[in-house]
């Protein structure tokens, strides 16, 4: 299966992605993962999104674009994939779209959560870019430019939403629950 996880920051998405694509025996393709990567071996890359992550701002999309789609042509993506954390705007919507073509999405995947709870989380998380002037920047980044992308991904039937309040293994239970039901 080809899925997608949306989620505001610190819904527990990168936890539940990994978890559900060990199950499913497929990759989990986290883009935060493959920035903070480049920033911790000081790449080129990561040299030039270092202070981009850490004011918690979207890194430009041809950058973004390139590194997702060099990895999607990854031979251990043919079976399928998780995606976690792309596309997080309308243009990289557009841009997955011309790229997989005809592998298109078989789900998206919305956790929920409050905003008491996503804060919480965050706060006990402590990743460097967890400062109190990113995180408020993230949320606000995730209303304005990636919480839309659930309409158009209703709009394809493809959104199953899932309540991200609980314990880890419940929470990934009833997602797999949710997938199994599709097919
Ligand atoms: P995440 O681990 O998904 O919370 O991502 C951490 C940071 O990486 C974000 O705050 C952005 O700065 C950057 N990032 C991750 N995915 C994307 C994306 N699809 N487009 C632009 N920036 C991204």
């Amino acid at each position: 299966m080809r899925i997608l996880f949306l989620g505001a920051p610190g819904v527990g998405k990168g936890t539940q992605a990994e978890r559900v694509g060990e199950v499913m025996s497929i990759p989990h393709i986290s883009t935060g993962e493959m920035f903070r990567h480049h920033v911790g071996s000081k790449t080129a890359l990561g040299l030039r999104v270092e202070e981009i992550l850490a004011r918690g701002d979207l890194v430009p999309d041809v950058l973004t674009v390139e590194m997702i789609l060099e990895r999607l042509g990854d031979p251990d993506t043919t079976d399928g994939f998780i995606l976690d954390g792309f596309p997080r705007n309308v243009a990289q919507v557009h841009a997955l779209d011309e790229a997989i073509g005809d592998r298109a999405l078989d789900a998206v995947v919305v956790l929920e959560a409050s905003n008491e709870v996503l804060q919480e989380r965050i706060l006990a998380r402590g990743r460097t870019d967890d400062t109190p002037e990113s995180v408020s920047n993230r949320l606000d980044v995730y209303e304005r430019e990636t919480a839309p992308l659930i309409d158009v991904y209703r709009e394809r039937r493809l959104v199953v939403k899932v309540d991200g309040v609980g314990e880890i293994e419940e929470i990934t239970a009833k997602i797999l629950t949710a997938l199994a039901g599709l097919s």
